[in-house]
């Protein structure tokens, strides 16, 4: 059976010696990152993990996540990829929360003490009973005492290994996300949910064997954009992997005029930041930013809304038109991307991909502009196909409420013009309700957006008395620029109806952002 784990193992017996993952002077061939992988799954199979058990695993972007990724998979577990800013208490609640057998984390990850003391307050208790180091030098010493570092572990295991087999149901990742509200929950993904999603690279940006393309690995791991996307999508297709452990705008522009990078896939604050230092990586020199732009095949942007003020001006200044997907952790995560062959309708997340529906609903599930005539209709998008998670871990309750009849609800709005193209309005818990108006942020801040000082904006609901909630925007201005928050008032003032413009305008450095590359926006105020 093809599936997630046999994904590598088949492009290692056709490309054994193309290029895999690139990360500095580290160059690791097909061939090399499949021996990796089958000495990692041997070490997990002489430490007792079985089929079906689960295997967490913190590690940035570095070559050592794909080995130890598809080392779980091929020993027939499931992966459990962390975060790696979690800190020891979040740790030992996913441990726990996933039953998680055995722990790999890297020694660089941010608090490895904590990360410790919450195997050790944790692990034993939630039958966690192996924790392996990964130190980037693998002949170091563990810096924990009485655990395992993962050079010393592997040492010794054979290259080789026969992958257990697995069924294209059994779940191959549990990636654990917030969902639409709560806790920290595990949408398990099945082989072939991943593996599809992997699959569609063809279909979606033309990818081709034949023709590999120079992925650059920006987005972390951990995340399923990362994951499936990149990695699995790269290994698919027999590509290479470079890999930036650290998304920096200089540094990832200048790795992609090195190593020629095809195919770039980020968040937009990642595009924003790509735009910002383009003339300064001009003017230092070094890389021919005309030749980057003219080997970049494919740019693909999602995980938040791509402002069309970056869309147009990346189009511009790059020559490559970003084409926008759409999804979620429990989607695999791509649900809708521009279609091929169409021309890019700016603002939106595409049509479905093929083999996946989406529709507008009602929070009862009742369907919104079924027949397709009203383009301003607004509905929570769901979606049903292929790409849909078997279900949160261990959460029946949490499942029901989002899975139904096959569909999965999204807790996204969005509106679908006359030719199917979806457009997302907001996240329905950002939508902020001013005075009894719906108020959606993104089309605030797409407005701020077009103001000349205005270089980032991310508008929040703060409570007030009389209106419930009142409109703020946190604004980032270009270098230079004078604009203060009144005259920024004043002119939204003249571009939005009343209830809509920010009464608030606070200007600051910097913006919280997760590990992704998204605005939290929950840590403003
Ligand atoms: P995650 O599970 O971390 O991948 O987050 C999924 C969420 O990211 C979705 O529910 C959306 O709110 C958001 N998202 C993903 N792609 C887009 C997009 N193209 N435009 C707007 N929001 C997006």
């Amino acid at each position: 059976m093809y599936n997630l784990s046999t994904l590598l193992e088949d492009s290692a017996r056709r490309f054994p010696d193309r290029e895999a993952v690139v990360l500095g002077d580290t160059r690791l061939t097909y061939a090399q990152v499949n021996g990796a992988a089958n000495q990692v799954a041997n070490l997990l199979v002489s430490r007792g993990i079985q089929h079906g058990d689960k295997v967490a695993l913190s590690c940035p972007n570095l070559p050592y996540f794909t080995i130890v990724y598809y080392g779980i998979l091929k020993a027939g577990a499931t992966v459990v990829p962390l975060n790696v800013l979690l800190k020891g208490r979040e740790v030992a609640y996913h441990l726990g929360d996933s039953d998680a057998k055995a722990y790999f984390c890297f020694e660089g990850t941010a608090d490895l003490p904590m990360a410790k003391e919450g195997y050790a307050g944790f692990g034993e208790a939630s039958g966690c009973e192996h924790f392996v180091v990964i130190t980037a030098d693998p002949a170091a010493p563990s810096p924990i005492d009485g655990t395992d570092t993962l050079g010393a572990a592997m040492s010794g295991q054979a290259p080789t290994f026969d992958t257990v087999a697995t069924d294209e149901d059994d779940t191959a990742v549990i990636l654990y996300t917030s969902g639409t509200t709560g806790q920290p929950k595990g949408a398990e993904l099945r082989h072939r949910n991943m593996r599809d999603n992997a699959l569609t690279g063809e279909v979606l940006f033309g990818a081709d064997a034949d023709h590999p393309d120079t992925y650059l690995c920006v987005l972390p791991l951990f995340h399923s954009f990362g994951q499936t996307v990149i990695q699995n999508g790269a290994f698919a297709y027999g590509g290479t992997v470079v890999m930036l452990p650290r998304f920096e705008a200089h540094a990832a522009l200048q790795l992609m005029g090195k190593e020629k990078v095809t195919f770039f896939a980020g968040v937009p604050t990642m595009y924003w930041g790509l735009l910002g230092a383009l003339e300064d990586v001009r003017a230092a020199g070094g890389v021919d930013v005309e030749e980057l732009a003219r080997n970049l095949r494919v740019a693909a942007a999602g995980g938040a809304a791509l402002p069309v003020e970056v869309h147009k001006e990346f189009q511009k200044r790059f020559g490559v038109t970003i084409l926008e997907g759409y999804g979620l952790s429990e989607t695999s995560p791509v649900a809708s991307f521009s279609p091929r062959g169409e021309e890019v309708r700016v603002g939106s997340i595409g049509k479905p991909i093929p083999g996946v529906e989406m529709k507008l609903i009602e929070p009862d599930w009742t369907e919104v502009n079924a027949d397709g005539s009203d383009p301003d209709a607004v509905g929570e998008i769901a979606i049903r196909g292929h790409n849909i998670m078997k279900g949160y871990y261990d959460r029946p309750e949490a499942t029901a409420e989002v899975i139904h009849d096959g569909w999965f609800r999204s807790g996204d709005l969005g509106r679908r013009d006359e030719d199917g193209w979806y457009y997302i309005v907001d996240r329905s818990k950002d939508m902020i309700i001013r005075g009894g108006f719906n108020v959606y942020p993104r089309e605030i801040e797409e407005v701020l957006l077009t103001h000349p000082d205005v270089s980032l904006a991310a508008v929040i609901g703060v409570p007030h008395e009389s209106h419930g909630e009142e409109i703020k925007a946190v604004v980032i201005l270009n270098d230079g620029a004078t604009v203060t928050p009144d005259e920024l008032v004043a002119w939204g003032k003249e571009q939005m109806a009343s209830y809509k413009y920010p009464r608030l305008v606070e200007v600051v450095d910097s913006l919280p952002m997760t590990a992704t590359g998204k605005i939290l926006k929950r840590e403003l105020s």
